[in-house]
């Protein structure tokens, strides 16, 4: 079984033939594997308008196949635009609707601005995990911290009540006490002591998934580091793709050759790989099975 915890439709990159709607999207699950994926919209954050996929389009797309998605909603946080805003009537619907988390969480906000506060309390109060993205500097999108992650550490510290699952390149450049880019992908041995073991030790509520450049990166940079942090984290850990693009199918998603890898390297037992497969995943979600 294989879970993909961080999946989209819509479209993400500019080339215009890149749209992947759900036929696209099933095709390559097929083609890797995957038996479940998380679909996260996009667009409610105006960083994310161009994406084209909202909640609605999510949803939509989920009821043609129940068996295999699963539906995350998004709301952002300055609708209102004040840090009480009451947001329950949304996570209300979303939930009764079936979706399962809040993400993929984006704005370009201070991570603990008072708004963003505001809805990962409600989110968690609903019992919705928040999927975020990082990414500072000149980028469009990406919740936005210091050196360190203090803001982070901030956000968890006031919401124990919310799961918030790490993602994107500021986040993983973190796995490394010494962080000497927080956009791309810094290469080389990672040094102990970096704020995201720090804080997944510290913070029950911090989980992360392994999508993405970013997160293939930063578990393959130093690749013993990598296998000791999927075994200290495989409680909280999930497999993920983030794969936007249609002509994906073609090739294996990076993602996806790793997690192979660690089947066959027999360095992680197998009952932590299956939770990092796709166990973890269900039990956040109560998905059963
Ligand atoms: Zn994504």
């Amino acid at each position: 079984m294989l879970i993909d915890v961080h999946g989209h439709i819509g479209r993400v990159a500019m080339d215009r033939r890149e749209y992947v709607d759900v036929t696209n999207l099933i095709a390559k699950m097929d083609a890797w594997g995957i038996d479940r994926t998380c679909l996260l919209p996009l667009s409610e954050h105006p960083e994310g308008a161009y994406l084209e996929c909202n909640t609605e389009d999510i949803i939509t797309a989920c009821a043609r196949y129940p068996e295999r998605l699963i539906p995350f909603c998004l709301i952002d946080p300055r609708y209102g635009n004040h840090p009480e805003m009451d947001f329950s009537h949304l996570l209300e619907e979303y939930k009764a609707r079936g979706c399962k988390g809040l993400g993929e969480f984006l704005p370009k906000l201070d991570f603990d601005d008072p708004r963003c506060l505001n809805l990962y309390r409600q989110a968690g109060s609903f019992g919705l995990p928040v999927l975020f993205d990082m990414m500072d500097g000149p980028h469009s999108y990406g919740l936005c911290d210091d050196y360190g992650l203090p803001k982070l550490a901030h956000a968890l510290q006031v919401c124990p009540g919310t799961i918030f699952i790490g993602h994107g390149p500021t986040f993983w450049a973190e796995i490394s006490a010494e962080v000497p880019a927080r956009s791309g992908y810094p290469t080389g041995p990672v040094k102990p002591g970096g704020a995201v073991p720090r804080l997944m030790r510290q913070y029950s509520n911090l989980w992360a998934d392994t999508s993405a450049g970013s997160g293939h990166n930063a578990l393959t940079r130093d690749p013993a580091f990598g296998i000791e942090f999927l075994d200290e984290f495989q409680d909280k850990m999930m497999f993920g793709t983030d794969s936007c693009l249609r002509s994906d199918v073609s090739g294996v998603c990076s993602n996806v050759a790793y997690a192979r890898e660690l089947r066959a390297a027999k360095k992680l037992s197998v009952a932590a790989l299956e939770k990092i497969e796709w166990r973890n995943c269900a039990r956040l979600l109560g998905l059963g099975g």
